[in-house]
């Protein structure tokens, strides 16, 4: 049975309940309109915990005005279903007065992590993101929490937020899922057409091209980000505008000059309206890493 609550307090309380019992805690944060991408979180901190709870806010603070947050996918009662149906216990949707009052007037600083990608794009995106996932954490205590490398940046961000703030929180990172095709599962794919999401491909196909070319030897990032932007645009033509295609530090993303080390290819672009990102681990041969 889930149980689907929208006070702090009562989430407070559900949690200490299954903790007096023993069971290990699992915290899954969301903005809804699940998929198969969030299911692997969930069915990963099912595999982990004795105890799962599962959040579903769609956070005003991390979108910026124009951005989506009004057209954002909502059906609650189908995520319910869902989520029950994995076993998942707690389901806990607060209203954006319950989750905030008159704040938030004190927020997180996400640091140097925030400055790029996503976080240049989406100015004050990361403090949204950071600040809500601390008060989550904060309200929950899990022993452990699990975010999906779909968004690579955000869970960079929130080990680094866990490490420099102490919160006593294991991060777990779940790889990404995808469409048969490539296309990486995100709540956003609603919208797209059939027309867009065909269009979208050129984000997959940019990373199998990184990946490829390093393969084959091509550890300069600057010709791998060409690589990357040749292969969207083949893909993709004019109906995906990436916003960047970068090479970037695995750890702390800053730009790659080559991949000697872990890296991870970043990408991101707007389908008619619709923002869509994606991004793959980076290898570099080992002959490539010591010639
Ligand atoms: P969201 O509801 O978009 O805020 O996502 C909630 C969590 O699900 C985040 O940790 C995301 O990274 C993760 N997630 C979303 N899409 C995917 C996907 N395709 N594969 C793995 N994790 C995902």
């Amino acid at each position: 049975m889930i149980e689907r609550i929208g006070s702090k307090n009562e989430v407070r309380a559900a949690v200490a309940e299954a903790r007096r019992e023993g069971r290990r805690i699992g915290f899954v944060p969301t903005m809804g309109a699940l998929h198969e991408g969030h299911l692997a979180l969930v069915r990963a901190a099912c595999a982990r915990t004795d105890f799962v709870a599962v959040s579903v806010f769609v956070n005003p603070t991390q979108f910026a005005p124009g951005e989506d947050f009004d057209d954002y996918p909502r059906q609650i009662d189908k995520d319910a279903e869902l989520l029950a149906a994995e076993g998942v216990e707690l389901l806990f949707t607060p209203t954006a007065d319950v989750m905030y009052g008159d704040g938030p007037e004190v927020t997180v600083d996400p640091g140097h992590l925030a400055k790029r990608w996503e976080g240049e794009i989406r100015p004050g995106h990361f403090t949204g993101v950071a600040t809500v996932v601390a008060k989550l954490l904060n309200t929950l205590r899990p022993d452990l929490a699990f975010f999906g490398e779909k968004d690579y940046q955000q869970l960079q961000i929130v080990r680094r937020m866990v490490q420099d703030l102490d919160l006593g929180v294991g991060i777990v990172g779940v790889p990404i899922v995808r469409e048969p095709d490539g296309l990486a599962l995100s709540s956003r794919n609603v919208r797209l057409s059939a027309a867009d999401r065909i269009a979208g491909l050129g984000l997959s196909a940019a990373l199998t091209a990184a990946e490829q070319a390093l393969a084959w030897g091509e550890t300069e990032a600057s010709a791998l980000e060409a690589v990357m932007r040749e292969a969207a645009e083949k893909t993709s033509g004019d109906a995906l505008v990436l916003d960047y295609a970068a090479i970037a530090d695995a750890a702390t993303l800053d730009p790659l000059a080559r991949v000697t080390t872990e890296a991870r290819a970043l990408v991101a672009g707007r389908v008619g309206s619709t923002r869509l990102i994606d991004n793959c681990a980076l290898v570099a041969p080992e002959a490539e890493v010591h010639p």
